[in-house]
């Protein structure tokens, strides 16, 4: 497998070399060269399969010959044999043709896990076998940091560092981060907002001798690795529910497009998904764009369900290049006059495509709220808000005979208040991390100061090399 960049102009690299590279060196983002297909008799030879297995056979083609495939069995062993569920993305029936499947039993009860868990080792092992460490940074403001933390903890050629904004994050999403002990685990708690943490990570990357001499490296929902590991749970749930013989519909809350991406991305391998529902909060760029062809930037709003809090969706650049038909020319002069102008220049043609197949829904923090109690009071189910979008967004764009599958992104007790509002009830965390709040944390803070973060970084990694 060959991947290109939707910009054009970078270097074709294998699956390894995109793994560690994250984005392209022309700024475009990596995309299979061509679409593996499987046919009935693939998908109907996956059935039956133990998560982990089928994940393996699913990303085969994409990870091609660069890591044998009884490794990559390993890896997928090890990363969904820590979650807290056997099935590992279970499925609940929660109306007639409704489904939801829980992506949170991961070890941060969240999504991101899905991914991430396989991700810190696969870096592991390529790293392993090139004789060669990084140093992963990133900056967070919740969900994504605690996930990188637990995928990289304890793995033996990453050192990792995650700025935060101190006194920002909510308390589980910060003692998610600072509880972790692993020694190659920094937390630094910037005294600023979020936005300063993100420039103070791309102002890292962008010190070339800093960059250089730490072997930085991101984990960002850029990396294809992470889209590719997350098209395995849409082969699941299908399957599940009659695949290859029936069709079946996903509804996915969304905020960067990676989730949805790697469900549109299990089409085009040739499962049978007939509509995929964009769920938004009122930070609705890609609602407006399916509904209007209006992709224009607004400035982010906070609401109930953060990480959907967005400004741009990141990987709708990869669906871009698929529907400009893989004309990288074209998606970079898009992109350019997107960042120039504030609004991007879809053509008409292009935008049919997408609004062929995708639907959108957007549901302010109301809506939200009232979403979850209804479901709690029709279901007993207890939806986190960001899961309430993506229900609400499959209930409004239900078909009849095709079964819906709307993903849960997060355990409800990552958003207390929220549930309590709603439902009266504050949700308990699992068992294995019911003892959270009394766990010893471990952070510096640090002044937003890029040579302060440098040389905190440079100790830290510095001391782990030797
Ligand atoms: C990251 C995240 C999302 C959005 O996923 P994207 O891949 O960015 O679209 C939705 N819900 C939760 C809980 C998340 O952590």
């Amino acid at each position: 497998m060959r991947y290109v960049s939707t910009r054009g102009r970078a270097p074709v690299a294998d699956f390894t070399e995109v793994l560690l590279a994250g984005l392209a060196g022309d700024g475009g983002l990596y995309v299979p060269e061509s679409w593996p297909q499987f046919v009935d008799a693939d998908w109907r030879a996956l059935r039956g399969l133990p998560y982990a297995e089928m994940a393996a056979r699913v990303m085969r083609p994409f990870v091609g010959d660069t890591i044998p495939f009884a490794v990559l069995q390993r890896l997928c062993g090890e990363a969904y044999g820590g979650f807290g569920h056997p099935a590992v993305a279970p499925m609940i029936q929660l109306d007639s043709n409704l489904w939801t499947m829980e992506l949170f039993h991961g070890p941060t009860l969240a999504f991101k896990d899905m991914a991430m868990q396989l991700l810190g080792r696969l870096f592991d092992h390529v790293l392993g076998e090139q004789d060669r460490r990084v140093t992963i940074v990133g900056a967070t403001s919740g969900d994504t940091g605690s996930a990188a933390i637990e995928a990289c903890a304890g793995r033996e050629r990453v050192d990792i560092v995650i700025l935060h904004p101190h006194g920002r994050t909510s308390e589980v999403q910060r003692r998610q981060m600072t509880t972790v002990m692993a020694p190659n685990v920094s937390n630094l708690a910037v005294e600023g907002t979020f936005d300063d943490c993100q420039d103070l990570v791309k102002a890292m990357f962008s010190d070339a001798a800093f960059r250089g001499e730490m072997k930085l490296s991101a984990v960002n929902s850029i990396n294809w690795a992470r889209v590719a590991a997350q098209i395995p749970y849409y082969v699941a749930a299908a399957l599940a529910l009659g695949a290859p013989d029936r069709e079946v519909a996903f509804a996915v809350p969304t905020g960067n497009f990676g989730n949805v991406l790697a469900a549109w991305a299990a089409r085009r391998m040739g499962l049978p998904v007939k509509r995929l529902v964009i769920g938004s909060n009122r930070n609705n760029i890609l609602s407006r764009f399916l509904t209007a062809n209006d992709m224009s930037m607004l400035p982010v709003e906070p609401s109930l369900s953060p990480s959907m809090d967005i400004q741009v969706s990141s990987n709708f650049e990869r669906l871009l290049f698929e529907l400009l038909e893989h004309d990288g020319a074209a998606t970079a002069s898009v992109m350019a006059r997107f960042r120039a102008e504030g609004k991007m220049p879809v053509p008409e043609a292009a935008w049919r495509r997408a609004a062929g197949l995708f639907r959108a829904f957007t549901l302010d923090d109301a809506g939200t709220l009232a979403e979850i109690r209804r479901l709690h009071a029709a279901s007993g189910y207890l939806a986190d808000p960001h899961t309430a979008i993506g229900i609400a967004a499959a209930r409004a764009c239900a078909d009849p005979v095709v079964p819906m599958i709307a993903m849960a992104t997060a355990h409800p007790a990552k958003f207390p208040d929220a549930m309590e509002m709603a439902t009266g009830i504050r949700p308990g965390l699992p068992a294995r991390l019911a003892d959270l709040y009394d766990r010893e944390e471990k952070y510096t803070v640090v002044p937003a100061d890029l040579a302060a973060i440098e040389a905190k970084v440079r100790a830290f990694a510095h001391r782990n090399a030797a």
